[in-house]
């Protein structure tokens, strides 16, 4: 569910039309809806609100520090992947100790910063990355708190890309070694074991993989327990998928039904990584049509969002619906919805049944809140572009378009040029 919708032929960002914004913060641009935000997030915390639970919101999902402000007043957590969404998450005021590190390949200063920071717990994916956090925690005379990220191999069935979960996969520690690497974990005088994680993927539109992969984790944690490992928090990822098509995906209350009876009379913190099913239908991306081009048998749109600034159709073939912010009753044509990027694979649609679009009129990428500005570049050095977030009729900028000058910026020339 979400807050942009048509009211008669124009369609709205909470009470604003699009094409308002659009002419007021210009093309392309970033629109995220407050309420939807809110809604999407609270429905996390009602879900589990019977269990005692962190829902740490996974930054790289979308990293705005008006995002991440909103969600850190209504009590969100932090999943991070890099130091430098440590320090956006510490910077809007999430607290440390609800903060989580995964990531295969965090350096020796990134863990440094984590553990001066004093995060909850770094979820670590391989035998050589503990030994690491334990070398760097003892100069610094701390202990590091550390779950093992565990790779249930559970085929998420989602595109292959951003499943995460297989023993293929470059993630976490197999399942089968996991007693050993806990038993290694626990030699290391400088980590305090604290639990176990798991994530199998994104965009996951159904239930089974969810629980399939906690029962085996579950077995894991008994056996754990059993052995004496001070358990205390158990962290199930994220993953959960949104409607972009026609996909009908399990929301948070389904996920709470199917995984809260399997925890029993378990004594389990339960952290939840949440980053696409907050942020994904909670914004647009708004595109100007620039010309329209009649190629060998099809027709193409020309807009002004190229692949930099939304690259889930290039990188995945993703969908997005595309739909007018001002609706027309044309003749529907078939067409090619391209951006101006110097590559054949810059699109937002290919072969997509639309009404009749003409130049300068404003089409709205829909569910394009999650992994769309987090994932932009310069390419073709085109400057970042704006984000807006609309909180009933109020609107605002949340980062300012970017000019040419911020292109070059951290640039130098070296002197035998000059
Ligand atoms: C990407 C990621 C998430 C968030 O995944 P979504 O599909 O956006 O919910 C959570 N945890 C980890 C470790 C991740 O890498």
């Amino acid at each position: 569910m979400h807050f942009f919708n048509y009211k008669g032929n124009e369609m709205y960002a909470e009470d604003v039309p699009v094409r308002l914004l659009a002419k007021k913060y210009g093309t392309p641009l970033y629109i995220y809806s407050y309420k939807t935000l809110l809604r999407h997030f609270t429905a996390y915390k009602d879900a589990f609100k019977n269990c005692p639970n962190i829902i740490c919101y996974a930054l790289k999902a979308n990293s705005n520090g008006a995002v991440l402000r909103l969600l850190a007043k209504n009590g969100s957590g932090a999943d991070i992947v890099s130091g430098g969404e440590l320090f956006r998450a510490l910077r809007a005021g999430i607290p440390p100790e609800k903060i989580v590190y995964a990531g295969v390949g965090k350096t020796t200063e990134e863990i440094r910063y984590a553990l001066k920071s004093r995060i909850l717990m770094f979820n670590v994916e391989s035998k050589d990355e503990l030994r690491e956090i334990d070398r760097t925690a003892g100069k610094m005379r701390l202990k590091a708190p550390i779950a093992l990220r565990i790779n249930p191999d559970i085929n998420a069935l989602t595109h292959p890309y951003i499943s995460t979960g297989m023993k293929k996969h470059k993630f976490g520690i197999a399942i089968e070694d996991a007693i050993e690497n806990y038993r290694i974990a626990s030699g290391l005088k400088n980590i305090a074991v604290i639990g176990v994680h798991k994530h199998i993927g994104s965009q996951i539109t159904s239930i089974s993989p969810f629980v399939d992969s906690m029962k085996r984790i579950l077995v894991l944690v008994d056996e754990l327990q059993r052995l004496d490992f001070n358990i205390r928090y158990l962290d199930i990822g994220g993953g959960l998928g949104i409607p972009y098509h026609d996909e009908t995906p399990p929301v948070p209350a389904d996920m709470a039904k199917n995984i809260l009876p399997l925890l029993k009379e378990r004594k389990l913190t339960l952290i939840l990584e949440p980053g696409r099913s907050i942020a994904g239908n909670a914004g647009i991306l708004v595109t100007k049509t620039l010309y329209l081009k009649k190629g060998e048998g099809k027709d193409f749109i020309i807009v002004d969002a190229g692949m930099n600034d939304l690259m889930r159709p290039s990188l995945y073939s993703a969908y997005h619906h595309i739909l007018p912010a001002v609706r027309n009753r044309r003749r529907k044509i078939t067409a090619d919805i391209v951006g101006p990027i110097c590559e054949s694979g810059d699109f937002l649609a290919r072969e997509r049944q639309i009404h009749g679009v003409k130049s300068g009129e404003y089409l709205v990428v829909m569910s394009a809140g999650a992994y769309g500005m987090s994932m932009s570049s310069n390419y073709n050095s085109r400057p970042g572009i704006a984000e807006v977030m609309v909180n009933g009729r109020t609107h605002g900028l949340v980062r300012r378009r970017g000019e040419y000058k911020d292109l070059v910026k951290d640039e130098e020339i070296p002197g035998y040029l000059r």
